[in-house]
């Protein structure tokens, strides 16, 4: 049986909100605006997760999917330095794939699925998940067929999860709509796919807060409490 690793954010109100922080076996969903800070705790976690696991790391590889083109990889030495690693070891261990259509965003998963079977990755990073589906099926008539695809990818994503017991995180851009139904991995709401209703998914949404600060509130998961956690982003990554 494989145990669950929980993975920090870099921010102590965000992981006691998360019970400990992002969890492997399981899918973390950022939901939220633009600027919202979903890219920017993407490149935190590319760091926490190969921090030791007794500094609440998870000491493992990452794999990112990126979908927008924003991932910065020099935004990870700053934040390699913050956590006491050494930044060209820290790159090293990310995988870095850009995708640029649906089909080739499951292709790279099977990919790096592959590569998970070989080395020991704890986080698996899509951003954003949705983005390319609704690029590649932007017509009316594409909406079925859309849902279908887009639960083809959140079941492989489960799979991975808990095949190799690494933690997914994808994101989600959605204009401002706070509580607006739109988490894609939710079961009972049209945006999402019914396939996953027996997934264990954590949906977070960002907003913004005043100046650099930001606010994650945790969407009805029954382990955890309702709640708000206060965070930063800082040249150093996600804080308090
Ligand atoms: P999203 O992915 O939700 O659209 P991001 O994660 O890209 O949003 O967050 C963007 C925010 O992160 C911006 O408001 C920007 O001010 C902040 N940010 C990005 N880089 C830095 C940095 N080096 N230092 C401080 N804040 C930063
Ligand atoms: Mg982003």
């Amino acid at each position: 049986r494989k145990s669950v690793v929980r993975i920090t954010t870099g921010s102590q109100a965000l992981d006691e909100l998360l019970g400990g922080g992002i969890e492997t076996l399981c899918i973390t969903e950022a939901f939220g605006e633009f600027r919202s800070g979903k890219t920017q705790l993407a490149h935190t976690l590319c760091v926490s997760t190969q921090v030791p696991i007794h500094m609440h790391g998870g000491n493992g590889k990452v794999a990112y999917i990126d979908t927008e083109g924003t991932f910065r990889p020099e935004r990870i030495v700053p934040i390699a330095e913050r956590f006491g690693m050494d930044a060209n070891a820290v790159l090293d261990n990310i995988i870095y794939a850009r995708a640029y259509t649906y089909e080739h965003q499951y292709n790279l998963l099977l990919g790096l699925a592959a590569k998970m079977a070989e080395e020991p990755f704890k986080l698996l990073i899509v951003d954003s998940v949705i983005a390319l589906f609704r690029v590649d099926f932007s017509g009316r008539g594409e909406l079925a067929e859309r849902q279908q695809k887009l639960a083809q990818m959140l079941s492989r994503l489960t799979k991975i999860a808990e095949e190799f017991n690494v933690a997914v995180y994808i994101t989600n851009q959605v204009i401002a709509d706070p509580g607006g139904g739109m988490f894609i991995t939710d079961p009972k709401k049209p945006a999402g796919g019914h396939v996953l209703a027996h997934a264990a998914t954590i949906r977070l949404m960002l907003r913004k807060g005043k100046g650099e600060q930001r606010v994650c509130k945790i969407f009805d998961a029954p382990n955890l409490p309702e709640g708000e956690a206060v965070f930063q982003v800082t040249s150093g990554g996600i804080m308090d």
